[in-house]
């Protein structure tokens, strides 16, 4: 099982970390070992003093497939949930300046949080979701606002790495992101349902 992730993919977000609106979809993975199931708290790493919280709407491949053609990639997806793509930003900002892989700050044990599994809703391109952290409002994101949808994420990701299922797709964070620190309670919401409340230790 793998986590495939798409960076950059809301232009507000992109903006906000001085990057380049991109042209193809920026894709990192993540291993199985970074998946952390709502529920279970998020243990500060010591690697880092600057851990970011990214809310990210997440789809669950359900039927697996290699070069899936965007008209047909929904059908390869069986549940959708809200997660967070934890980041350390002060390793990221240093091998991004050095140009070296991002593996370190993003596929980390736990980095990979997700929420209970929602059916696929009919329309995926009017899905939104929200991150209240301490009961405040830290993003809200629609999924029409995506620079690369769905299925072009699917498409795109698929030439490269067979998809398999139970495999997950992040599909970028809208504006917004932060540092967390010890003590903080993450609320993510999908469509006003709360699908996770996570503690960080
Ligand atoms: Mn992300």
């Amino acid at each position: 099982m793998k986590i495939v992730c798409v960076g950059r993919n809301y232009s507000e977000h992109a903006k906000e970390l001085s990057n380049d609106v991109p042209t193809e979809p920026v894709i990192f993975l993540k291993p199985a070992t970074a998946l952390l199931f709502a529920g279970a708290p998020f243990a500060y790493p010591d690697f880092s003093t600057d851990i970011h919280y990214e809310a990210e709407l997440v789809f669950r491949i359900g039927r697996g497939g290699k070069d899936i053609p965007e008209s047909s990639a929904l059908e390869h997806v069986d549940a959708v949930t809200v997660g967070l793509d934890f980041t350390a930003r002060d390793l990221q900002s240093k091998q991004k300046k050095a140009g070296l892989p991002w593996e370190i700050a993003k596929a980390f044990d736990g980095s990979a949080v997700v929420g209970k599994w929602i059916p696929l809703p009919s329309d995926v391109a009017d899905v939104r979701f929200s991150l209240l952290m301490n009961g405040d409002v830290v993003q809200q994101g629609h999924s029409a606002d995506m620079l690369f949808a769905v299925p072009e994420v699917i498409a795109y990701a698929s030439r490269f790495f067979t998809l398999q299922p139970g495999d997950l797709i992040f599909t970028g964070t809208p504006a917004g992101v932060g540092p967390v620190k010890r003590g903080d309670v993450l609320d993510g919401f999908l469509e006003g349902e709360g699908v996770f409340s996570l503690i960080i230790q």
